[in-house]
């Protein structure tokens, strides 16, 4: 019989699956013999049940759990809604990766009517069991019910009022049953139900509520951004509580065993003296460091220090932990990987393996490849830095510099950044519903929260720039501003913060690009190097970028875009004369006008790239995306130009097509007009020469042609290539050598490839348009549907963004495998936007591929995503 439900004496660390990330490592600690309040786990896999049977529980889970809730009644000397000495428990979601924030958790679960009588007089404080039955309550009705927190909390407010105080701790213990009355008033006007009595039926719609988050929108993004699987499931813990908030004697944090910010070795974190749960990260009221602990209470501090030292130890790696302190006496209530800043995971990585710790490989493992990205984008600028006033401070919760406009709801941050503006989103605090507008912020600045606050956290997680808990400020929403220092900034104004210090400038300060070889930063990638078998190339299409890719460690151009030079300064005129010509003649007279300005551009990024390989693309988009459309505009260009707009008209008008995508485009244009071939092959082939000449390398082009479904189509436009070539390396006396490849980005051209590999002397694969057309939608128009794709769970990601490894995958590697088979030397890489994604880098390394190519801000990403790949499955 399957077994649905684990105490957590019958799990351990390896569980996690089976237990989710928390319940595994609950288990874990109460083996270890730490003091863990005793609970059970309710499996993942009674989740994916839970699904199954159509979002209903069965019979023989919740019979399971009964027994476990029995067990543990006996093990606690404590019963459900017992009136003498009844059992509270916690009920709390749990996923196999760790999804914070995601999914409420529900505290004080099993008071009634009665039982918190019973509670009163055990603990001999009606307040606090009074305040404890209103806040179960109040969670539950929203997490549960699905009663927003907000109106409970405007009944507080308005108690509040009544009393004339400020703080909640300065209601006394009528108030809090006044408030108990007053929220189970609102929930039966609200439900049309009483609040249930039952315990038991409290704990199985709890733990049907958690089962449900799951499925909720805000899970649903977290796991498409984080690519966590849906059939996972989460487990449910039910943990009998433990009371930080029973007096002064009591409290609750959380901490680090290092700096999760810096990575500095030593224990962070924060803690409140008689609070409960949620109200350290929530921000309520302001936190102590934990350093205050060992003044306040030191013995609890030293147990504190100790289990740290050991759970570090035991998982070898930086532990995130939640505590609780009951009348003195110490709890520990989470423990797992801490989440960190891309800067703190380099150090952190690197200090274990000088520690003796970890080795390299699980160090070059240990740091994720995206969050590498925050620490190529910039920081400011030292000179601007000085000049600019620092208006207010606040805690230095996410590192990084952000520089932009002010904006106060995630709405507002994403229509500004639709519109391509940089913003900073500031709020009196962050919660789940903010993370896509957070998503797309440079920064976040909150009024209220500590270090490990909703806003602290998830940004670290993003490696966006925040700045938390400036109590300075004054938001005013209705308004759109917010004063600080005396000054009020609207929706708009530009602001600037500095993660790392958490000053705030009430101006843009000027950033600049960051340094990626040196230090930590510099030894990862080093071993990442050493491990890695892929190669990883860069997309870059002029001179600089191929310059910017290479000091991120790029081996080569996997992709020149020719034809993003064409739009620049007077080449467009000539490319729109070629355009319009009439017959080969003009069009070879405008290409000539092209010539220098190519030659010029290979002969650049040839000397950036010396013997680097660089693979140019020829000309591959339509050629009406160089012409305008509005009856104006073309008007205005005729008359530049010299033609009258009829003609300029009918030539615009020649050209349109119904679908861009799959038209007049890549080589059929070389087909159609082999000069256009011949002239690029002049520039990349003078361009080679001249560079070769200058004696420091030797230059081998690679010429790719775009779009290829057909071997007679490679071969006719080869020859064009190759005769042209072959022509100007004889004239030139030098012996050059270079290869003619295609790209295999038209399913046609994966099912051939055998037959292509007999011209083709090297594959890349375009996974951009190879997706569009396996998948017969292009990437511009798929936002209007995907939505409904993920909401559906049709699709999990966007097959743009993470290569499609059933079918385009499938597609990929046929064509690897027919093209080794023709011509076993030959390389292949990809130069798709997958090349720079960890998991297309992973699908890549599987297959076999030479490289990947991918621009050059995502170079250092691939380079560790290559090492991974290689570490996780050996060649
Ligand atoms: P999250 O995954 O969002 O961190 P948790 O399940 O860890 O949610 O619960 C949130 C907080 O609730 C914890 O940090 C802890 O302070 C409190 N909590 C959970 N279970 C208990 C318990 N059994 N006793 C006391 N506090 C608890
Ligand atoms: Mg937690
Ligand atoms: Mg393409």
């Amino acid at each position: 019989m399957a077994k649905f439900v684990y105490d957590f004496s019958e799990g351990n660390g390896s569980m996690r699956e089976l237990l989710g990330g928390k319940g595994a490592n609950l288990a874990e600690m109460s083996n270890l013999g730490m003091p863990v309040p005793q609970g059970f786990t309710v499996t993942t896999e009674a989740c994916t049940q839970y699904y199954n049977d159509g979002r209903t529980i069965a019979p023989e889970i919740e019979a399971e759990i009964m027994e476990h809730l029995a067990k543990l009644e006996e093990k606690t000397g404590k019963q459900f809604g017992s009136t003498t000495n009844p059992l509270l428990v916690s009920v709390r979601s749990g996923a196999r990766a760790s999804m914070p924030g995601m999914m409420d958790t529900i505290l004080n679960l099993g008071l009634n009517d009665v039982a918190v009588e019973g509670f009163a007089a055990k603990t001999g404080n009606p307040r606090f069991a009074y305040d404890s039955y209103r806040r179960f309550i109040q969670m539950f009705s929203d997490v549960v019910m699905e009663l927003s927190k907000k109106r409970f909390e405007e009944i507080i407010d308005d108690l509040k009022d009544k009393k004339g105080v400020k703080q909640d701790v300065e209601l006394a213990a009528d108030d809090m049953k006044e408030l108990v009355v007053r929220f189970k008033e609102f929930y039966k006007n609200e439900k049309g139900e009483d609040f249930p009595q039952d315990p038991k039926v409290q704990l199985m719609e709890a733990v049907k509520a958690v089962f449900r988050s799951w499925d909720n929108p805000r899970a649903n993004v977290y796991r498409r951004m984080n690519e966590i699987p849906y059939d996972w499931g989460t487990a449910v813990n039910v943990q009998s509580m433990v009371f930080g908030n029973s007096g002064n004697n009591s409290g609750t944090g959380v901490a680090f065993t290092r700096n999760p910010a810096t990575g500095e070795k030593a224990l962070f974190g924060e803690y409140l003296i008689n609070a409960q749960g949620e109200d350290v990260v929530a921000g309520v009221r302001t936190p102590s460091p934990i350093s205050k602990l060992q003044e306040e209470m030191p013995g609890v501090y030293d147990q504190f220090a100790d289990i740290a030292t050991r759970l570090e130890q035991h998982y070898k790696d930086m532990q995130d932990m939640e505590f609780t302190i009951e009348d003195g006496k110490l709890y520990m209530l989470q423990t797992r990987n801490g989440k960190r800043t891309a800067a703190a995971a380099l150090k952190v990585a690197v200090d274990l393996v000088d520690e003796g710790m970890i080795d390299e490989k699980e160090a070059v493992c240990r740091v994720e490849p995206k969050q590498l990205d925050a620490l190529l984008h910039p920081t400011f600028d030292a000179e601007a830095l000085k000049k600019a006033a620092v208006v207010g401070k606040g805690l230095a919760a996410s590192p990084g510099a952000a520089c932009g406009r002010v904006v106060f709801t995630a709405e507002e941050a994403k229509e500004w950044a639709a519109r391509g503006e940089k913003v900073v989103l500031v709020r009196l605090e962050t919660s789940p519903e903010d993370i896509e507008g957070m998503q797309v912020s440079q920064g976040i600045l909150t009024v209220r929260g500590g270090m490990t606050s909703h806003a602290a956290v998830v940004a670290r997680g993003m490696g966006t720039c925040c700045v938390s808990g400036c109590g300075d400020i004054v938001v005013d929403y209705a308004a759109k501003q917010f004063t600080l220092a005396g000054k009020a900034y609207k929706e708009g104004d530009w602001i600037s913060l500095d993660g790392s210090t958490g000053n705030i400038y009430g101006e843009a300060v000027a950033t600049v690009p960051a340094d990626p070889g040196s230090g930590y930063f510099g030894r990862l990638m080093g071993w990442a190097d050493k491990y890695r078998q892929l190669g990883v190339y860069t997309n870059a299409d002029t001179p600089r970028d191929a310059k910017q890719a290479v000091a991120f460690g790029a081996q080569g151009i996997g992709l020149v875009r020719t034809e993003h030079m064409f739009f620049e300064g007077d080449r467009i005129k000539a490319v729109r004369e070629m355009i319009v010509a009439e017959n080969t003649e003009e069009r070879k007279k405008a290409l000539a006008k092209l010539l220098p300005y190519q030659q010029g551009d290979f002969e650049g990024i040839y000397e950036v790239m010396g013997e680097r390989p660089v693979v140019i693309r020829y000309l591959d988009p339509p050629l009406h995306e160089f012409l305008p459309t509005k009856a104006e505009d073309i008007a205005e260009l005729a008359a530049d130009m010299g033609i009258t707009a009829e003609r300029l008209t009918e030539v615009v008008a020649s050209l349109h097509e119904v679908n861009p995508m799959m038209g007049f485009r890549g080589c059929r244009l070389a087909v159609a007009y082999p000069e256009i071939a011949e002239m690029q092959t002049t520039a990349v082939i003078n361009a080679a020469i001249n560079v070769t000449k200058k004696g420091q390398y030797t230059i081998k082009p690679e010429i790719m042609i775009p779009l290829t479904t057909d071997v007679k189509e490679m071969k006719y436009v080869k020859e064009v290539v190759v005769s042209t070539a072959d022509r100007i390396i004889a004239e030139s006396g030098i012996d050059l050598k270079y290869e003619v490849g295609t790209m295999i980005e038209d399913p046609r051209a994966a099912l051939l490839a055998g037959e292509i590999a007999t011209e083709a002397e090297f594959f890349s694969f375009g996974t951009n348009d190879l997706t569009q057309l396996t998948f017969g939608f292009s990437r511009d128009d798929a936002g209007k549907f995907l939505g409904y794709y993920y909401d559906k769970k049709i699709y999990e990601s966007d097959p743009f963004a993470h290569l499609d490894q059933n079918g385009v995958g499938k597609l990929v590697e046929m064509a690897v495998k027919a093209g080794k088979a023709t011509r076993p030397e030959m390389h292949m890489g990809i130069c798709g936007e997958h090349g720079g994604d960890p998991t297309s880098v992973e699908f890549c390394h599987k297959v076999g591929l030479t490289y990947v190519s991918c621009s050059p801000f995502r170079v250092p990403i691939a380079r560790l995503a290559a090492a991974q790949a290689a570490i996780k499955n050996p060649r």
